[in-house]
């Protein structure tokens, strides 16, 4: 089974061949990243006006890539939530219009269960299993007991953990998105800072990062008021061993609870090195059993690959969507 795939939720074009739900024969990514650059944010019209820039290219090319016909697809897989609704329309239109002109099925699919699936490309996925999802604005333990079955069982209650680095990623003065360097920069440095860890010893999955981000910013401030110099790579540092601190306890809790097989770490924060490793190491000591499935770096940030494993378990289910498909921007798993 072949599905193209299209994801245009955010700030990357992306279209992808995905064969079997678990084989890339194409994934094409277009960032849009130098263009949101100076305002330090993405700015939804230049992104909505890059996808419709981007998008035909885009398709054109991963059928080139993935070497294969249309006439050998057997569905169009596309994003429809959540996301900037002027971005998401671009990608939905797109599926659309190449779905009734080639006779093909529509099959929508949720962002988030995207960054889930892309664990697919690693390793196949074994139930129960717990998905630490982290990206730029989700933090949230997913509980799955099958395929497309998703409970979220904890979920930051403010910030996201990318949303947090990249609000202290301004305040230290980085460019735009600013996870990997502040993770680059952590390794040089110290958790000499000790900032709190919230909500680490509450009793549920829930979690909270606007404080953190708060005592990072009072911190810069106070210090640039009475003219006093901060060791950067050391506030890299300690800022990122807070959030790593909350987010691994947190995730061997629930791996525990749950009783589960499987961690799946997912999203552009699964990035993360200081992560990866924590999380590998405390999972060997503690929970030997469970295995750790992390996908490559590429595949954490947005890419329509991911969308294309999700969307194989979606079409054979036979969830396929009329011409009426909506953006739904809020939508959730
Ligand atoms: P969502 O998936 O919640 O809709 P999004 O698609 O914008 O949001 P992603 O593309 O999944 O988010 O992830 C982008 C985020 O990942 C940014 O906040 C970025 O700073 C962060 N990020 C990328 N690499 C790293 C890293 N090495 N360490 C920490 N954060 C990182
Ligand atoms: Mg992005
Ligand atoms: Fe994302």
């Amino acid at each position: 089974i072949y599905i193209i795939a299209i994801e245009s939720s955010c700030d990357e074009t992306s279209v992808a061949v995905v064969k079997n739900g678990n084989e890339i024969l194409s994934n094409i990514v277009a960032s849009q990243i130098n263009s949101h650059k100076r305002f330090g944010g993405v700015v939804p019209e230049v992104a909505s006006r890059h996808h419709v820039e981007q998008i035909i290219r885009c398709m054109a090319l991963a059928l080139e890539e993935a070497n294969i016909t249309v006439s050998e697809l057997s569905a169009v897989a596309v994003t429809y939530g959540p996301g900037l609704v002027g971005s998401l329309l671009i990608g939905i239109t797109a599926a659309k219009s190449f779905a009734w002109a080639h006779n093909l099925p529509l099959v929508p699919v949720n962002h988030m269960a995207g960054h889930i699936y892309a664990a697919r490309f690693v390793e196949e996925m074994t139930f129960p299993l717990m998905a630490l999802l982290v990206s730029g604005g989700h933090t949230e333990l997913v509980y799955m007991t099958g395929h497309g079955e998703f409970e979220i069982i904890g979920e930051t209650r403010d910030d996201a953990a990318g949303e947090a680095y990249d609000k202290v990623g301004r305040v230290l003065g980085l460019t735009y998105p600013s996870g990997k360097e502040i993770d680059e920069l952590a390794h040089q440095g110290q958790d000499n800072y000790h900032f709190p860890r919230s909500m680490i010893k509450e009793d549920n999955f829930d979690f909270s990062f606007s404080g953190l981000k708060s005592s990072v910013i009072n911190l810069v401030h106070n210090a640039k008021q009475r003219d006093e110099v901060l060791c950067d790579v050391d506030l890299a540092a300690s800022f990122q061993q807070s959030v790593i601190d909350v987010l691994v306890d947190k995730t061997i809790r629930a791996c525990k609870e749950y009783d589960v097989k499987q961690l799946i770490v997912a999203g552009g924060v699964a990035a993360n090195k200081g992560l990866r490793e924590t999380l590998k190491s405390e999972l060997e000591k503690e929970l030997p059993n469970v295995s750790l499935v992390v996908p490559p770096i590429s595949l954490c940030g947005d890419n329509a690959a991911m969308i294309g494993a999700a969307g194989f378990v979606e079409y054979q289910k036979q969830h396929v969507s009329d011409w009426y498909l909506n953006a739904k921007p809020s939508l959730t798993l």
